[in-house]
């Protein structure tokens, strides 16, 4: 028996790769700093634990609707109401496992073989792959680096065609940390709000931001029948082993998700909603202290890397990445990076795990202890120092 062709079509997330093979290291008896896991490094906050405890021992154990509970769909659409400057109800939410299945069930929903569907690149690897496993054709739209990672408009322009139904937004940005401005957003929303097609905006980075809050192209006169935001509770509250998020969507659409749910968990666990209310409803300063320590670390990581001869890293405005340009150092970014991982001890990822716009960069999360990303940099110093002097010895 083998596998359906589909599954070729599949790709994966090679962070968690880099994971097994930096434990396997660990086994060993080495110390590797991990830099390549996006999810934050704190706890979820004591009273969202709580909130679920009580909810299990309440009898919050059973299936609930596939859609979600309604005092959570509503407590989110006036979350996302008010910080989107729009107006959603609880039937616009879909309440699904994580923030993922808000790209799969509305590509599945959306997307026929040959369609096209523009997205960020280096982005996300879960778009180009699940606009592949669909058959559908991936046009790329590669970000520039001299403008904070902003999408090329000019070349949006050119690669939007009667066939594009999908267009993927994603701000703050995985893995650049840029964040797109209200002018690039709104130029968007021109581009588009005549077209037949759907802009999914991935959002789940929309709490941790260190300037201007990201503006979403949804809050765009016309652009809310239009658009996909996708949101949830793993990075904002440290949430990524709860598995809970939502999308907020025309209701034809949650209609569609709704089925899929249905053919695939059937509902979100039932407790773990009862903390998402929680924290969507509770004290919101763990998470506002959460940004605060990305903030210190992100300076302090970023400029020690601009420090590094080869190294040019501009300051993410969001989310908790650096994604330095390493072209200067002559290293290509696979090679760098599994040899700053088996040589170094710092594990990262090649800017090509986002796709082959990311050559040239490595991603770091700043998702650890600031004491450990200071002595990451001076692993990093010293492999350098030691790539040099071994290349000045041989040339
Ligand atoms: N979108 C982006 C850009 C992400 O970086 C991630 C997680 O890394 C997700 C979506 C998925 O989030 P979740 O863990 O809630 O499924």
């Amino acid at each position: 028996m083998k596998l359906a062709e589909r599954m070729s079509r599949l790709g994966t997330e090679t962070a968690f790769d880099v994971l097994v093979r930096a434990r396997a290291l660990e086994a060993q008896g080495r110390k590797v700093i991990h830099l390549e896991i996006g999810e934050p490094d704190f706890a979820t906050p004591r009273h969202i634990i709580e909130a679920a405890k009580k909810a299990l021992d309440e009898g919050w154990t059973h299936y609930g609707p596939a859609q979600g509970f309604p005092d959570l769909r509503e407590a989110i659409a006036d979350y996302v109401s008010r910080t989107r400057s729009i107006r959603v109800g609880p039937d616009h939410v879909a309440v699904v496992p994580g923030g993922k299945p808000i790209l799969f069930f509305p590509m599945l929903a959306l997307l026929e073989p040959g369609d096209e569907v523009l997205y960020p690149n280096p982005g996300f690897p879960i778009y180009e792959s699940m606009i592949r496993f669909l058959g559908a054709v991936p046009v790329p739209l590669p970000l520039m680096e001299e403008r904070g990672f902003a999408l090329d408009l000019d070349l949006l322009r050119d690669r939007l065609s009667e066939r594009t139904r999908l267009l993927i937004l994603n701000s703050p940005h995985n893995p650049t940390g840029g964040v797109l401005s209200r002018a690039d957003v709104e130029a968007i929303a021109d581009m588009v709000r005549d077209r037949d097609l759907m802009v999914l905006s991935d959002e789940i980075y929309s709490r941790i931001y260190y300037d201007e809050p990201p503006f979403s192209i949804a809050s765009l006169p016309g652009m809310l029948e239009k658009t996909i935001i996708l949101d949830g509770f793993s990075k904002t509250y440290a949430m990524t082993g709860w598995r809970i998020g939502y999308g907020v969507m025309p209701t034809w659409l949650v209609a569609a998700v709704n089925r899929l749910m249905v053919n695939s968990n059937s509902c979100t666990a039932s407790f773990t909603q009862r903390a998402a209310l929680a924290a969507l409803t509770g004290p919101q300063d763990d998470a506002d202290r959460m940004v605060a320590e990305f903030r210190r670390r992100r300076d302090a990581f970023c400029d020690a890397l601009n420090a590094l001869p080869g190294l040019r890293c501009a300051r993410p405005q969001g989310a908790f990445y650096a994604f330095p340009n390493i072209r200067d150092t002559g290293f290509s970014s696979g090679e760098l990076a599994d040899r700053l991982l088996e040589e170094a001890g710092v594990a990262c990822l090649s800017g090509t795990a986002f796709g082959a716009y990311g050559e040239g960069y490595l991603r770091f999360s700043y998702a650890n202890s600031y004491e450990n990303l200071i002595e990451a940099v001076e692993r990093i110093a010293a492999f350098l120092d030691r790539a040099r002097l071994s290349l000045a010895a041989k040339g």
